[in-house]
């Protein structure tokens, strides 16, 4: 009796490590798959301007989450090759370090290419990122000063998207969003210069969305109110110099600029970036959408 029942917990343990042994085998695999299917931006392939810090880096890493391989294109190589560590450590996908001025058309030219080269094609996703914003009196500012403004906001969304678009066309499939500003809805004292160039790229997200439209292809902005990033800082040191107020003082201004009394975070940038970079945004065409905690209803 004794060596049948010993005979039936060797079996009833082989069996088990069996079983077990498969669903080691089986497991990761099927969770790795349901992982992928779950991934909003699995197999994309996205072109992000200005990834270095702020913002662009928040949406390189939310599009990475994803699934996304994603290139990270800014001045300082230093700032994106970072990025683009943080990202590969962390998540496991390509990432792509450049070093571009958008401001350069043969530089934008051979940022593209040197994207094609490294992924084998064109990019599915591009966030017009890249952006400078100076504050000035009207009567202090200048051509330089107003010319940095509108080639780097608008003339940087102009030629990475001329550069994207082509590649999106042919496949059928492809998603042009442009980080704005509220301040592209509305004016604001000493903005002069930054504030029509977020105008002229929501006019040339609505305009270029229409045209798009039907091949599978939507063409969205994000307007930001004061977000917790380096721009922001720099804003802060200016009041500080101009008006002598303290920066915590200068901090909480612009904190009461919105309803919700905070500035906004990168990654809640980046979250509306996702789903309009998904395919459950694909409805969503010709926007601005405001992530400013209501500051800007409209
Ligand atoms: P940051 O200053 O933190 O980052 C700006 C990024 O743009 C950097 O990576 C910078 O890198 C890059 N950049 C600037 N000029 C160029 C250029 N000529 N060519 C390539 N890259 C360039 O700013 P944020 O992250 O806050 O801002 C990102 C975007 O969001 C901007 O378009 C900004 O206007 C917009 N926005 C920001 C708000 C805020 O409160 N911060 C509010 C509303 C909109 P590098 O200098 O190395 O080139």
């Amino acid at each position: 009796m004794r060596q049948q029942s010993l005979a039936a917990t060797a079996l009833w343990i082989e069996s088990r490590v069996k079983v077990l042994n498969r669903s080691k085998a089986v497991s990761p695999l099927r969770s790795a798959t349901a992982l992928q299917i779950s991934m909003k931006l699995a197999n994309k392939l996205a072109f992000i301007t200005g990834g270095g810090r702020g913002i662009g880096r928040a949406i390189a890493i939310a599009f990475a989450r994803e699934g996304a391989s994603v290139a990270v294109a800014a001045r300082t190589l230093k700032q994106v090759k970072a990025v683009a560590k943080e990202v590969t450590g962390e998540f496991g996908v390509d990432c792509l370090p450049l070093k571009l001025d958008v401001r350069q058309k043969d530089w934008v030219g051979e940022a593209f290419d040197a994207f094609r080269l490294h992924f084998g094609r064109g990019p599915d996703i591009v966030v017009n990122n890249a952006g400078v914003a100076k504050s000035e009196m009207f009567l202090k500012t200048d051509e330089p000063f107003w010319e940095f403004h509108l080639n780097t906001n608008l003339g940087g969304t102009y030629r990475c998207t001329h550069a994207a678009l082509p590649g999106m066309i042919e496949r059928g499939w492809g998603r042009v969003i442009n980080i704005a500003s509220i301040a592209g809805k509305t004016g604001a004292p000493y903005i002069s210069a930054y504030s029509p160039s977020k105008h002229e790229v929501l006019r040339l997200t609505r305009s270029l969305a229409l045209e798009v439209a039907a091949q599978g292809i939507t063409v969205n902005a994000i307007c930001p109110g004061y977000v917790d990033t380096d721009m922001t800082s720099q804003g802060i040191e200016n009041i500080v110099a101009k008006t002598g107020k303290s920066a915590k003082q200068a901090l909480k201004m612009l904190e009461r600029m919105s309803p919700q009394n905070r500035l906004v975070t990168a990654e809640e940038v980046a979250a509306v970036a996702v789903l309009l970079a998904s395919e459950d945004g694909r409805g969503i065409n010709g926007q601005a959408i405001n992530v400013d905690g209501g500051t800007v209803l409209f």
